[in-house]
């Protein structure tokens, strides 16, 4: 825990993944403090919040407020435990409180991706690997039904001046960042991140062009201004110009990879994702790239360089223009 600016305190909570930590915030309000994301619901999660609440002399009732910037585990994993040792009431953007709402044991987070595999060229096999490896992440996210929502523009007060809601969809479909003009921070959650580049993919909850609405967000992002980053993962840092430019690079790349291994043969994304990023990985890596494949051949169909087709029930892509082999 240390401070992320006048007001303002940055809590790294630890998870139990390659990605070994998720930051979140603190910031004094009169009369309580906000919370910005929650991290996981494990035990080791929860103890390192509250020594980090300890560490300024606060416990769990001090959070009047649970602010969520997207969807994903590691945000939102402990907002029920949060809000039921608190009091505090939660407050998401709709699109994304939609997607954590309670469905009934039976209704598992597979029972809805697995269509979507199979519709694009997954395996029975790997399928069931991918479910066996999600399963750990549903034990440590508890769903709930938020209690206020937020929207982009929406301005938030705390002691070290405004916290204006971004939207910045792309990584999740209604993410939010949150700028602080006064203090010219950008807290960036999963939009900009300090060594690695957020996934940017086709999910079952997220169709369409992720990739088109990311590369937007970094427009927006771009023009605000910033002297320090405060993101998710990692450390702060300075320099959200550059970065966005690097990560623009890191897109044109992955597009023309992606263009490279479509040719005349379709094929499934799911095996465009393999020669792209090499099939001896594990089951979530391969979901994820799969995911991001789909997101690039999307944006690339949408500027017309690949074509796709309906095969059996898959989705098959091949380079704009070819003759079908
Ligand atoms: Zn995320």
């Amino acid at each position: 825990m240390w401070p992320a600016g006048e007001g303002a305190w940055q809590i790294r909570l630890p998870l139990p993944w390659a990605l070994n930590s998720v930051n979140v915030f603190l910031f004094r309000q009169s009369g309580g403090y906000l919370l910005l994301d929650t991290g996981l619901k494990t035990d080791e999660s929860l103890l390192a919040l509250e020594a980090a609440l300890a560490g300024l002399n606060l416990d769990w009732r001090v959070i009047t407020r649970i602010l969520i910037s997207h969807m994903h585990p590691d945000h939102v994993g402990a907002a029920a435990e949060i809000r039921r040792r608190s009091g505090a009431p939660i407050r998401m953007h709709p699109r994304e409180a939609e997607m954590v709402k309670p469905r009934g044991p039976d209704h598992k987070f597979f029972e809805r991706a697995e269509p979507y595999m199979h519709a694009h060229g997954v395996p029975q096999a790997d399928i069931d690997a991918m479910r066996e490896e999600a399963s750990g992440v549903s034990e440590r996210m508890e769903r709930f039904v938020a209690d206020e929502s937020i929207a982009g523009g929406d301005t938030i007060e705390f002691a070290g001046g405004a916290l204006r809601a971004v939207m910045a969809p792309g990584h999740s479909p209604a993410m939010l960042c949150f700028h602080c003009p006064e203090q010219r921070l950008l807290f960036s959650t999963d939009a900009i991140l300090e060594r690695t580049t957020p996934n940017i993919g086709v999910h079952w909850f997220y169709q369409g062009n992720p990739l088109g609405e990311y590369l937007n967000s970094l427009r927006t992002l771009e023009l605000l201004d910033v002297d320090k980053v405060l993101p998710s993962h990692g450390r702060p840092f300075q320099g959200h110009r550059e970065w966005i430019a690097g990560v623009r690079g890191h897109h044109r790349k992955r597009c023309a990879q992606i263009l490279a291994a479509v040719g005349g043969r379709p094929l499934s994304a799911y095996e465009i994702a393999g020669a792209v990023w090499g099939e001896d990985r594990p089951a979530a890596a391969r979901r994820f790239a799969m995911a991001e494949a789909l997101a690039h051949l999307e944006y690339v169909f949408r500027e017309g360089r690949v074509e796709q087709r309906l095969q059996n029930g898959v989705t098959l892509w091949k380079a704009a223009g070819h003759a079908a082999g």
